[in-house]
């Protein structure tokens, strides 16, 4: 790494003046400068393959061409950017297309609150909601689940080193096992409705059950479509709300527009953010049952929450979803994808690994945790944002945008695999007792 110092951009005004909070910038060591769908490239000129996607805010790409004109073309003409909740003409058509194109073919009935422009906002009234129509407290949440970092969400997500950082006791979550959680032979969902029955097992009935499909930042955990179908049914019949956190999987990450359209449930509310702005801009809506829509006009408030530049990209975007070709495409890619992880196992067949995800989420999960982002920063020095997941890092995980072209995407794919072999013949160099195989 030293040697490729000298030629990357220094990092030392964000070292010098940033907080220490920052992150991400410390796995990608440079300044980035220009962006065009899945590549980007730093104030040197090199370039660099993105799979990360913005954490999934950037699901049509850096710079889409047809959004990016819509933008310009708003600005030019003075559109309004900033409303707070008032009626502007780009909201009108966002309101529109999202019901005409999205919600409507999908056959699902939904009012469409505007929260402030972040995941979190969208799940902390969604909180809000579900409590205010049960009457209830708890929230029934699942390990390893990443709902944001504010204090309501941060009390539903399971990460321990992220709930310290709140520094205040985080209560009214009730964690369950998720799918999985005690490997394929548990039933995490009938080990849940035992104990929402038993009267003596200290488990409440909650005001709602929140859930991701698959667990972006919790480690790649996907459940299965009869799990889902199970906890509804369980909700159902016990007067639960259920809401899906698709913030990060919504937008056709997983292949569909909503991750749970394969599973057939129908969520009392769903939480979206991350890509629905489009182009990046900060959004979130929080859709609601209509017959749940009980809000009190201004009763759940926020300033930007009439960010008319993300109106415009949102309504843009959504042609995607017109074009019948998109899922198909997104499932082809997503083929690309697990067949590259499983050659890549395959060579290596002392790695203790496992292959996680769906759709353009994917990732391979590492007994030994370091080699994810170990991963990671080899692919790094190759040109690949890429970034770990789980509660030990231990997933090293690719989600390019959905628009990535195909032979990008092979590409680097390829750089990945590469950067495996490198990994894992550095392994055996420093430590051959290992006996890891390649
Ligand atoms: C990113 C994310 C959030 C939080 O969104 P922010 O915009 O960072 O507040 C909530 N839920 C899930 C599933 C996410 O991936």
């Amino acid at each position: 790494m030293s040697n490729q110092k000298q030629e990357q951009p220094s990092m030392q005004v964000f070292e010098q003046l940033e907080s220490e909070v920052r992150s991400y910038c410390r796995s990608f060591t440079t300044v980035f400068h220009k962006a065009q769908n899945a590549r980007l490239w730093d104030t040197n000129g090199k370039e660099y393959i993105d799979f990360f996607a913005g954490a999934g805010a950037l699901n049509y790409g850096h710079n889409n061409s047809g959004i990016k004109q819509k933008l310009i073309d708003y600005l030019l003409e003075d559109g309004v950017t900033h409303s707070l909740d008032m009626a502007t003409q780009a909201k009108e058509t966002f309101l529109s297309r999202f019901q005409n194109l999205i919600l409507k073919p999908r056959g699902l009935d939904y009012k469409i609150m505007f929260p402030g422009p972040t995941g979190t906002n969208s799940v902390e009234s969604a909180m809000k909601i579900a409590r205010k129509v049960t009457g209830r407290t708890e929230i029934i949440s699942f390990t390893n689940a990443f709902h944001g970092m504010s204090l309501g969400s941060l009390s539903a997500t399971g990460n321990q080193f992220k709930r310290k950082g709140a520094g205040v006791y985080l209560p009214y979550a009730t964690f369950m096992p998720y799918d999985g959680y005690f490997g394929q032979s548990v039933n995490t969902a009938a080990y849940m409705e035992k104990l929402l029955d038993d009267p003596g097992s200290g488990v409440e009935i909650p005001a709602a059950v929140i859930l991701e499909t698959v667990q972006g930042e919790g480690g790649l955990n996907a459940a299965s479509d009869e799990w889902l179908r199970e906890i509804e049914r369980i909700c159902r019949e016990r007067d639960i709300m259920l809401i899906v956190d698709d913030v990060q999987m919504g937008c056709g990450r997983t292949g569909t527009f909503f991750s749970f359209e394969d599973a057939g449930i129908n969520p009392d509310i769903v939480c979206l953010s991350k890509s629905i702005g489009g182009f990046g801009l900060p959004m979130a809506l929080t859709l609601i049952k209509p017959e749940y829509d009980i809000w009190n006009p201004g009763e759940h408030n926020g300033t930007f929450r009439g960010n008319n530049l993300g109106f415009v990209a949102a309504s843009e975007a959504l042609d995607y979803w017109v074009d019948s070709d998109f899922e198909p495409q997104i499932a082809r890619k997503a083929n690309m994808i697990r067949r590259s992880l499983e050659q890549m196992l395959l060579v290596h067949p002392g790695v203790d690994a496992e292959i996680r995800g769906k759709g353009l989420i994917q990732g391979i999960a590492f007994a030994e945790p370091e080699l994810a982002s170990e991963l990671c920063t080899e692919a790094f020095k190759r040109g690949i944002i890429m970034e770990t997941s789980g509660p030990r890092d231990e997933v090293a995980k690719l989600m390019p945008p959905l628009t990535i072209e195909q032979e990008l995407l092979e590409r680097g794919l390829r750089v990945v695999r590469e950067a495996m072999n490198e990994m894992m013949e550095q392994k055996q160099k420093s430590a051959p007792e290992l006996q890891l195989q390649t």
